[in-house]
Protein backbone atom coordinates (compact mmCIF):
# COMPACT_ATOMS: atom_id res chain seq x y z
CA UNK A 1 0.00 0.00 0.00
CA UNK A 2 1.56 3.05 -0.93
CA UNK A 3 0.67 6.90 -1.52
CA UNK A 4 2.35 9.81 -3.64
CA UNK A 5 3.95 12.31 -1.69
CA UNK A 6 4.04 15.82 -2.61
CA UNK A 7 7.74 14.62 -4.61
CA UNK A 8 5.54 12.25 -6.37
CA UNK A 9 7.54 9.56 -5.40
CA UNK A 10 5.04 6.93 -3.19
CA UNK A 11 6.03 5.76 0.44
CA UNK A 12 4.53 3.56 2.33
CA UNK A 13 1.23 4.18 3.90
CA UNK A 14 1.75 4.26 7.81
CA UNK A 15 -0.67 3.27 10.73
CA UNK A 16 -0.05 3.34 14.47
CA UNK A 17 -2.00 1.27 16.69
CA UNK A 18 -2.02 1.33 20.47
CA UNK A 19 -2.68 -1.79 22.19
CA UNK A 20 -0.99 -3.53 19.47
CA UNK A 21 -0.36 -6.29 22.16
CA UNK A 22 -3.11 -8.49 22.17
CA UNK A 23 -6.60 -8.66 21.41
CA UNK A 24 -8.37 -6.74 19.00
CA UNK A 25 -4.76 -4.66 18.84
CA UNK A 26 -2.72 -7.35 17.65
CA UNK A 27 -5.20 -8.54 15.11
CA UNK A 28 -5.34 -5.22 13.47
CA UNK A 29 -1.82 -4.65 13.33
CA UNK A 30 -1.56 -8.38 11.55
CA UNK A 31 -4.06 -7.04 8.91
CA UNK A 32 -2.48 -3.72 8.53
CA UNK A 33 1.08 -5.26 7.66
CA UNK A 34 -0.51 -7.61 5.67
CA UNK A 35 -2.16 -5.01 3.30
CA UNK A 36 1.60 -3.20 3.10
CA UNK A 37 1.14 -0.58 5.60
CA UNK A 38 3.97 0.25 7.78
CA UNK A 39 2.95 -0.78 11.33
CA UNK A 40 4.04 1.21 14.58
CA UNK A 41 2.78 -1.21 17.16
CA UNK A 42 2.14 0.55 20.50
CA UNK A 43 1.50 -1.45 23.91
CA UNK A 44 3.44 -1.83 27.28
CA UNK A 45 4.41 -5.66 27.22
CA UNK A 46 7.50 -5.41 25.19
CA UNK A 47 7.78 -9.50 24.82
CA UNK A 48 4.39 -9.71 23.16
CA UNK A 49 5.01 -6.40 21.13
CA UNK A 50 8.52 -8.20 19.73
CA UNK A 51 6.52 -11.64 19.05
CA UNK A 52 4.66 -9.59 16.72
CA UNK A 53 7.38 -7.35 15.28
CA UNK A 54 9.21 -11.04 14.61
CA UNK A 55 6.14 -12.31 12.89
CA UNK A 56 4.66 -9.32 11.13
CA UNK A 57 7.64 -7.05 10.85
CA UNK A 58 5.60 -3.95 12.49
CA UNK A 59 7.84 -1.81 14.65
CA UNK A 60 7.25 -2.30 18.40
CA UNK A 61 7.45 0.79 20.70
CA UNK A 62 6.47 -0.08 24.27
CA UNK A 63 5.00 2.65 25.72
CA UNK A 64 2.19 3.87 27.96
CA UNK A 65 -0.28 5.37 26.76
CA UNK A 66 -1.14 7.45 29.91
CA UNK A 67 2.48 8.95 29.21
CA UNK A 68 1.10 11.53 27.09
CA UNK A 69 4.38 13.50 26.91
CA UNK A 70 6.17 10.26 25.59
CA UNK A 71 2.92 9.52 23.23
CA UNK A 72 3.41 12.98 21.75
CA UNK A 73 7.73 12.67 21.25
CA UNK A 74 6.63 9.00 19.67
CA UNK A 75 3.84 10.26 16.97
CA UNK A 76 6.60 13.33 16.23
CA UNK A 77 9.46 10.79 15.71
CA UNK A 78 7.18 8.75 13.73
CA UNK A 79 6.29 11.27 11.36
CA UNK A 80 2.16 11.71 9.21
CA UNK A 81 0.49 8.72 10.01
CA UNK A 82 -2.32 7.71 7.73
CA UNK A 83 -4.47 5.62 10.11
CA UNK A 84 -4.69 5.98 13.94
CA UNK A 85 -6.06 3.12 15.52
CA UNK A 86 -7.17 4.15 18.88
CA UNK A 87 -7.79 0.60 20.51
CA UNK A 88 -5.75 0.95 23.96
CA UNK A 89 -8.25 0.05 26.55
CA UNK A 90 -9.09 -1.59 29.45
CA UNK A 91 -12.15 -2.22 32.10
CA UNK A 92 -11.32 -2.76 35.85
CA UNK A 93 -14.86 -4.74 36.98
CA UNK A 94 -13.73 -5.79 40.43
CA UNK A 95 -16.48 -3.78 41.71
CA UNK A 96 -19.48 -1.06 41.25
CA UNK A 97 -18.74 2.48 41.05
CA UNK A 98 -19.99 2.87 44.63
CA UNK A 99 -17.36 0.72 45.73
CA UNK A 100 -14.63 1.00 43.13
CA UNK A 101 -11.01 2.21 44.03
CA UNK A 102 -10.53 5.96 42.45
CA UNK A 103 -7.19 4.45 41.11
CA UNK A 104 -9.60 2.26 38.84
CA UNK A 105 -12.06 5.07 37.94
CA UNK A 106 -8.91 7.47 36.88
CA UNK A 107 -7.24 4.32 35.15
CA UNK A 108 -10.15 3.89 33.15
CA UNK A 109 -10.73 6.93 31.66
CA UNK A 110 -7.13 8.39 31.45
CA UNK A 111 -6.55 5.02 29.55
CA UNK A 112 -9.52 4.71 27.35
CA UNK A 113 -10.41 8.27 26.56
CA UNK A 114 -7.76 10.57 27.81
CA UNK A 115 -5.04 8.70 25.82
CA UNK A 116 -7.23 8.40 22.66
CA UNK A 117 -7.40 12.56 22.84
CA UNK A 118 -3.97 12.62 23.15
CA UNK A 119 -2.99 10.38 20.17
CA UNK A 120 -5.20 12.44 17.84
CA UNK A 121 -4.25 15.55 18.98
CA UNK A 122 -0.61 13.70 18.12
CA UNK A 123 -1.44 12.79 14.75
CA UNK A 124 -4.08 15.10 13.37
CA UNK A 125 -1.83 18.42 12.30
CA UNK A 126 -0.01 16.69 9.85
CA UNK A 127 -3.73 14.70 8.73
CA UNK A 128 -4.97 17.77 7.92
CA UNK A 129 -2.01 19.66 6.44
CA UNK A 130 -1.81 16.59 3.83
CA UNK A 131 -5.77 16.22 3.86
CA UNK A 132 -6.01 12.79 3.94
CA UNK A 133 -6.07 10.49 6.93
CA UNK A 134 -8.09 8.70 9.19
CA UNK A 135 -8.97 7.86 13.01
CA UNK A 136 -10.56 4.75 14.09
CA UNK A 137 -11.91 4.78 17.75
CA UNK A 138 -12.40 1.34 19.07
CA UNK A 139 -15.78 2.02 21.41
CA UNK A 140 -18.04 -0.58 23.06
CA UNK A 141 -21.73 -1.25 22.78
CA UNK A 142 -21.05 0.01 26.72
CA UNK A 143 -20.79 3.00 24.84
CA UNK A 144 -24.03 3.00 23.06
CA UNK A 145 -26.35 1.26 25.49
CA UNK A 146 -26.58 0.94 29.12
CA UNK A 147 -24.54 -2.02 31.08
CA UNK A 148 -24.07 -2.04 34.90
CA UNK A 149 -20.50 -1.17 34.35
CA UNK A 150 -20.78 2.86 35.34
CA UNK A 151 -16.67 3.63 34.83
CA UNK A 152 -16.14 1.32 31.95
CA UNK A 153 -19.21 2.60 29.95
CA UNK A 154 -18.59 5.93 30.78
CA UNK A 155 -15.53 5.90 29.17
CA UNK A 156 -16.91 4.43 25.65
CA UNK A 157 -19.46 6.74 25.92
CA UNK A 158 -16.86 9.38 25.65
CA UNK A 159 -14.94 7.80 23.06
CA UNK A 160 -18.62 7.59 21.11
CA UNK A 161 -19.00 11.51 21.48
CA UNK A 162 -15.09 12.12 20.83
CA UNK A 163 -15.92 10.22 17.08
CA UNK A 164 -19.30 12.48 16.54
CA UNK A 165 -17.66 15.73 17.38
CA UNK A 166 -14.59 14.50 15.71
CA UNK A 167 -15.70 14.16 12.78
CA UNK A 168 -17.66 17.25 12.69
CA UNK A 169 -14.55 19.23 13.64
CA UNK A 170 -13.08 17.46 10.79
CA UNK A 171 -15.30 18.76 8.20
CA UNK A 172 -13.95 19.57 5.35
CA UNK A 173 -10.23 18.47 5.97
CA UNK A 174 -10.65 15.01 4.29
CA UNK A 175 -9.53 13.41 7.24
CA UNK A 176 -11.78 10.70 8.12
CA UNK A 177 -13.22 8.92 12.32
CA UNK A 178 -14.96 5.88 12.18
CA UNK A 179 -15.97 4.54 15.87
CA UNK A 180 -15.86 0.05 16.02
CA UNK A 181 -18.79 -0.23 19.01
CA UNK A 182 -17.93 -4.66 19.49
CA UNK A 183 -19.77 -6.53 22.15
CA UNK A 184 -18.52 -9.32 23.77
CA UNK A 185 -14.99 -10.32 22.37
CA UNK A 186 -12.82 -13.57 22.78
CA UNK A 187 -9.80 -11.38 23.94
CA UNK A 188 -7.79 -11.17 27.29
CA UNK A 189 -10.35 -8.15 28.10
CA UNK A 190 -11.62 -9.95 31.59
CA UNK A 191 -8.25 -11.40 32.45
CA UNK A 192 -7.52 -7.09 33.15
CA UNK A 193 -10.90 -6.03 34.28
CA UNK A 194 -11.17 -8.65 36.89
CA UNK A 195 -9.34 -9.80 39.99
CA UNK A 196 -10.57 -12.48 41.35
CA UNK A 197 -10.50 -15.72 39.31
CA UNK A 198 -13.76 -17.45 40.42
CA UNK A 199 -15.55 -13.86 39.32
CA UNK A 200 -13.01 -13.72 36.34
CA UNK A 201 -14.36 -16.92 35.08
CA UNK A 202 -18.22 -15.74 35.63
CA UNK A 203 -17.46 -12.92 33.42
CA UNK A 204 -15.38 -14.78 30.86
CA UNK A 205 -17.81 -17.69 30.22
CA UNK A 206 -20.37 -16.12 28.51
CA UNK A 207 -21.43 -19.39 26.91
CA UNK A 208 -22.27 -17.73 23.47
CA UNK A 209 -19.80 -17.93 20.11
CA UNK A 210 -18.14 -14.78 20.95
CA UNK A 211 -16.46 -12.33 17.90
CA UNK A 212 -13.13 -13.16 17.57
CA UNK A 213 -10.17 -10.17 17.60
CA UNK A 214 -10.02 -11.05 13.99
CA UNK A 215 -13.27 -10.04 12.91
CA UNK A 216 -13.53 -6.91 14.60
CA UNK A 217 -10.01 -6.60 12.37
CA UNK A 218 -12.09 -7.20 9.59
CA UNK A 219 -14.77 -4.51 10.44
CA UNK A 220 -12.03 -1.96 11.17
CA UNK A 221 -9.94 -3.11 7.97
CA UNK A 222 -13.67 -2.35 5.79
CA UNK A 223 -13.75 0.93 7.09
CA UNK A 224 -10.22 1.90 6.05
CA UNK A 225 -10.03 0.38 2.76
CA UNK A 226 -13.24 1.61 1.05
CA UNK A 227 -12.51 4.57 -0.79
CA UNK A 228 -11.28 7.86 0.41
CA UNK A 229 -14.62 9.46 -0.36
CA UNK A 230 -16.58 7.19 1.80
CA UNK A 231 -16.47 7.44 5.97
CA UNK A 232 -17.58 5.09 7.74
CA UNK A 233 -19.14 6.52 10.96
CA UNK A 234 -19.73 3.70 13.07
CA UNK A 235 -19.57 0.01 12.95
CA UNK A 236 -21.51 -2.27 15.79
CA UNK A 237 -20.72 -5.60 16.04
CA UNK A 238 -21.60 -8.28 19.01
CA UNK A 239 -22.63 -11.98 19.49
CA UNK A 240 -25.59 -13.18 17.48
CA UNK A 241 -26.56 -14.49 20.78
CA UNK A 242 -26.08 -11.50 21.94
CA UNK A 243 -28.32 -8.75 22.48
CA UNK A 244 -27.67 -4.72 23.86
CA UNK A 245 -30.33 -2.67 26.32
CA UNK A 246 -33.14 -4.48 28.13
CA UNK A 247 -34.97 -2.90 30.78
CA UNK A 248 -34.44 -4.83 34.64
CA UNK A 249 -37.00 -4.81 37.39
CA UNK A 250 -35.96 -5.72 40.71
CA UNK A 251 -37.96 -5.00 43.81
CA UNK A 252 -36.81 -2.67 46.46
CA UNK A 253 -37.24 -3.77 50.69
CA UNK A 254 -37.81 -0.12 51.20
CA UNK A 255 -36.47 1.27 54.92
CA UNK A 256 -38.87 3.55 55.53
P1 LIG B 1 -6.94 -6.93 25.43
O1 LIG B 1 -6.83 -6.89 26.91
O2 LIG B 1 -6.57 -8.19 24.72
O3 LIG B 1 -6.10 -5.76 24.78
C1 LIG B 1 -5.97 -4.48 25.38
C2 LIG B 1 -4.76 -3.80 24.78
O4 LIG B 1 -4.66 -2.49 25.33
C3 LIG B 1 -3.48 -4.54 25.11
O5 LIG B 1 -2.63 -4.56 23.98
C4 LIG B 1 -2.85 -3.69 26.20
O6 LIG B 1 -1.44 -3.75 26.12
C5 LIG B 1 -3.34 -2.30 25.78
N1 LIG B 1 -3.26 -1.34 26.87
C6 LIG B 1 -4.02 -1.30 28.00
N2 LIG B 1 -3.61 -0.30 28.80
C7 LIG B 1 -2.56 0.30 28.15
C8 LIG B 1 -1.70 1.38 28.47
N3 LIG B 1 -1.82 2.07 29.60
N4 LIG B 1 -0.72 1.72 27.58
C9 LIG B 1 -0.58 1.03 26.42
N5 LIG B 1 -1.39 0.00 26.06
C10 LIG B 1 -2.35 -0.36 26.92
O7 LIG B 1 -8.46 -6.54 25.11
P2 LIG B 1 -9.23 -6.19 23.75
O8 LIG B 1 -8.42 -6.52 22.57
O9 LIG B 1 -10.57 -6.77 23.88
O10 LIG B 1 -9.37 -4.61 23.90
C11 LIG B 1 -9.10 -3.71 22.85
C12 LIG B 1 -10.14 -2.61 22.85
O11 LIG B 1 -11.42 -3.17 22.56
C13 LIG B 1 -10.27 -1.88 24.18
O12 LIG B 1 -10.39 -0.49 23.96
C14 LIG B 1 -11.56 -2.45 24.75
O13 LIG B 1 -12.19 -1.54 25.62
C15 LIG B 1 -12.35 -2.66 23.48
N6 LIG B 1 -13.48 -3.58 23.57
C16 LIG B 1 -13.30 -4.90 23.94
C17 LIG B 1 -14.39 -5.73 24.05
C18 LIG B 1 -14.28 -7.17 24.45
O14 LIG B 1 -15.31 -7.83 24.72
N7 LIG B 1 -13.09 -7.74 24.48
C19 LIG B 1 -15.75 -5.25 23.77
C20 LIG B 1 -15.82 -3.87 23.37
C21 LIG B 1 -14.72 -3.08 23.28
P3 LIG B 1 -0.42 -3.82 27.35
O15 LIG B 1 -1.14 -4.45 28.52
O16 LIG B 1 0.72 -4.65 26.83
O17 LIG B 1 -0.02 -2.41 27.59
Amino acid sequence: MSAANTTGKTRSRIALVTGASSGIGAATAVRLRADGYTVHALARRVDRLDSLASATGCIPHALDVRDHDALLTLAESIGPVDVLVNNAGLARMDARLAESSIEDLVTTIDTNVTSAMVAARAVLPAMIERNQGHIVNIGSMAGLYPLPAASYGTSKGAVHLLSLNLRLELTGTGVRVTEINPGRVSTEFYDVAVTDPDRRSKFKDSGVDEVTADEVADAIMYAVDVPRHVNINRIELQPTEQTYGGSQFDRVDWND
